[in-house]
């Protein structure tokens, strides 16, 4: 079913949202991600239209993700007979770790690696040294499998919403600073975004599992 065989697809932009993508589609191998989920309330998404609707004002016409996460990992690519064993080590990278609460609640602009797409996205506030112990188990387990480690200096996020192309430089500023009042501002904000994690996600390619944190 699953050819080991390198071929390339043309990638047809418009069937993504306009979206680039960062890797190339090459049958056999599977793009691959480590982050934990977070399922939206009705209040976060009302939070999330106002944002949107504000940076309208701006001349930035986001899209809100389609789910919510904090990433653990950069995108890597793993060769699908990779896929099992490298499940396997971070269930047992992964084992120890406890649920935890983190606030999620600043404001940040974020670009990928080759700025082709912009996000806005709300920053960890506290939580960080649970999430950089993760991050270290998981990277762990990319460079046993000779893979891009994280970030060094991670900034933690949930990404709410995205457009193509750098935008930053109409986001920053003002308009930042206004995102971030409408944040503060929104009713039980600090209770809306004080998050439990309770499970830890790896994504390869259309392959989902579960960890779930003790
Ligand atoms: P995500 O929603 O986790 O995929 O993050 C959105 C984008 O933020 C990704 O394309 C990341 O590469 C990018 N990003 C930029 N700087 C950072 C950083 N310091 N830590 C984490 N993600 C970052």
């Amino acid at each position: 079913m699953f050819k080991d065989q390198e071929e390339e697809v043309v990638d047809d932009s418009t069937k993504h949202g306009g979206r680039v993508r960062n890797f190339p589609h090459v049958r056999g191998n599977w793009i691959t991600y480590v982050y934990m989920p977070y399922e939206a309330s009705e209040d976060f998404l009302e939070l999330l239209e106002l944002l949107i609707s504000h940076a309208r004002t701006y001349a930035v016409s986001l899209a809100a993700m389609e789910e919510f996460h904090i990433s653990l990992s950069q995108n890597v690519v793993l060769r699908y007979h990779w896929i099992t064993p490298f499940v396997q080590s971070l269930k047992e990278h992964l084992a120890t770790a406890y649920r935890f609460f983190c606030t999620v609640d600043q404001v940040k602009v974020y670009t990928n690696q080759n700025k082709t797409r912009t996000f806005v996205g709300l920053e960890v506030s506290s939580g960080h040294p649970q999430l950089l112990e993760l991050v270290s188990g998981v990277d762990r387990v990319m460079e046993e499998f000779d893979l891009p480690t994280f970030y060094k200096n991670p900034s933690f996020h949930i990404s709410l919403a995205w457009c193509v192309g750098d935008l930053t430089d109409r986001l920053e500023g003002q308009c930042l600073q206004k995102l971030q009042e409408i944040v503060d501002g929104f009713e039980d904000s600090a209770f809306l975004l004080r998050i439990q994690w309770e499970q830890i996600r790896c994504k390869s390619g259309n392959k989902l599992f579960s960890f779930p944190l003790r």
